[in-house]
């Protein structure tokens, strides 16, 4: 028997977004217009972020680049160079994905393969509102001890 998938509320939150985003971007050229603005979004809000406390607190101390892990005395400012030296390490690392997915971006196919694109998005994101879904939905959900309606 497969496992049961997960059904904690970050992994439920998952899936709907995972679905949400097949169902509202089922073609190739949508998820790749999806992703890239995803990316960017990301990018220019911790860049931000990043730029703006490099500016009120200045650049973090060389130390910091190595700082072994600091006890309960840790100082609020070694908690913040820590958080730049994250954010530094998170913006070199959006700029290479940005580089990786530049290469899958320019791909252009038929309008038939999207079709099929959209054709399997429907199959695995169908629309959770669709009364066949729900009624599906039902159907799967009865518990076990109800007499069967069929
Ligand atoms: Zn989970």
């Amino acid at each position: 028997m497969p496992e049961e998938p997960c059904q904690c509320p970050d992994c439920q939150r998952f899936y709907r977004e995972h679905d949400r985003l097949i169902r509202e971007s089922p073609t190739l050229r949508q998820q790749q217009e999806l992703s890239w603005a995803a990316l960017q979004a990301f990018r220019t809000l911790s860049g931000r972020v990043l730029e703006d406390l490099q500016k009120q607190h200045g650049a973090r101390p060389a130390e910091a680049t190595h700082a072994t892990p600091v006890g309960p005395t840790e100082e609020p400012a070694d908690a913040l160079h820590q958080a730049m030296a994250d954010l530094e390490n998170i913006n070199a690392h959006l700029f290479s994905i940005e580089a990786l997915m530049e290469r899958i971006f320019d791909v252009r196919v038929p309008e038939a393969i999207e079709q099929k694109f959209r054709e399997l998005a429907g199959e695995l994101a169908p629309d959770p509102l669709n009364a066949d879904r729900l009624r599906l939905n039902r159907l799967l959900h009865q518990t076990p001890d109800l007499p069967d309606r069929s």
